[in-house]
């Protein structure tokens, strides 16, 4: 079958050798249930998915988190990974033995609580000030009208809330350590622009019309999978959207991208690159499918990553990852 969108043409034809440098983060995806359902969320995450990581696989991820020096980050995320029931164990656990913790926190969750069960969630904002967890939060805009189109109404204005009571527990304020690093993606079906110039706007406008502090902003690009290629395939927009990535290939982002230092773990302890490769079920192979189970740092980092046509994605203009920019 011919392949329209080669990532490994581009790799070849640039000349570069895009294979894994060292493992320093453990991206854990603890479930795909969230109490929301954005139109672009490349995990399917909504209420009605009941995936999630049971103790014993959380358990294992922290026997390998201690067994390795070199991965010094453990990032959670989810769906929202606030939902599982073992996410305050896999936090402390982790911040015991020293590592960075980063939770992918959506914000509304904090008000909604669980979707299900209707447990409340809101001392979260307390509990990440008790453990130093760095709090990574999508806003998609610092308008309501954009961040609504986009995660659905009334979204902006709890996501404010929420931010509210992070930065009254110390998080965003310059002298507190307490890091609060929000999420932009472009609403539709463009690149991000400047991260340095959106963040300095953000920053702007946050603080004046709501009085709230930050610290980074991190510009993702929309994937094209799952949800968002759905999307963009209905209105016809599929090719238009990947020819945009591909003329903006940029073989430095390429140089940089996330899969070269991180692995993702799936809610089955199943192995990934990074979590798109998760959600399109490429899992790590070398001579065997690899899992938490039988975890090897030799054959991990000797892996062939796998990459496809969403790859562009990572690669486009600035470069794109779970900490922004790479560019
Ligand atoms: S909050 Fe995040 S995980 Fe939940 S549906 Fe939206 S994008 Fe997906
Ligand atoms: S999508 Fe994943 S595998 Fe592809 S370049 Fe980005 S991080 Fe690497």
């Amino acid at each position: 079958m011919i392949q329209r969108y080669n990532f490994y043409e581009h790799v070849e034809r640039h000349q570069l050798q895009l294979h894994p440098v060292s493992i320093e983060t453990l991206q854990v995806n603890v479930t795909k249930m969230c109490n929301q359902a954005c139109r672009h969320c490349h995990v399917d995450a909504s209420p009605k998915r009941t995936e999630a990581m049971d103790q014993s696989t959380i358990e294992r991820c922290l026997e390998i988190l201690s067994a390795h020096e070199t991965i010094k980050t453990l990032d959670i995320t989810g769906g929202a990974p606030e939902l599982n029931p073992y996410f305050e164990f896999f936090v402390t656990e982790a911040v015991k033995l020293k590592k960075k913790v980063i939770v992918r926190h959506n914000l509304t969750v904090t008000l909604d609580g669980h979707p299900v069960t209707k447990e409340s969630r809101d001392h979260l904002p307390e509990f990440f000030a008790k453990n130093r967890i760095e709090v990574v939060s999508s806003l998609p805009y610092y308008e309501e009208y954009f961040t609504d189109k986009q995660r659905g109404h009334g979204v902006f204005e709890k996501s404010i809330e929420a931010l509210r009571r992070l930065n009254a527990q110390g998080y965003g304020a310059d002298d507190s350590g307490l890091v609060l690093n929000l999420v932009y993606n472009p609403v539709g079906t463009y690149l991000p622009a400047s991260q340095a110039s959106l963040e300095a706007d953000y920053k702007k406008h946050l603080k004046e019309k709501f009085n709230i502090a930050f610290n980074h902003l991190f510009t993702i690009t929309n994937m094209p999978i799952h949800r968002f290629k759905d999307d963009l395939e209905r209105h016809g927009k599929y090719d238009e959207y990947m020819s945009k990535l591909i003329n903006a290939f940029n073989p430095v982002a390429a140089q940089g991208v996330m899969c070269r230092t991180l692995l993702s773990v799936g809610y089955d302890g199943k192995i990934y690159d990074c979590d798109f490769n998760q959600m399109l079920e490429l899992q790590v192979e070398n001579h065997q499918p690899l899992t938490v189970w039988n975890f090897n740092m030799d054959s991990l980092v000797s892996r062939n990553i796998i990459f496809g046509a969403h790859c562009f994605g990572c690669t486009a203009g600035g470069g794109s990852s779970c900490g922004g920019a790479t560019v």
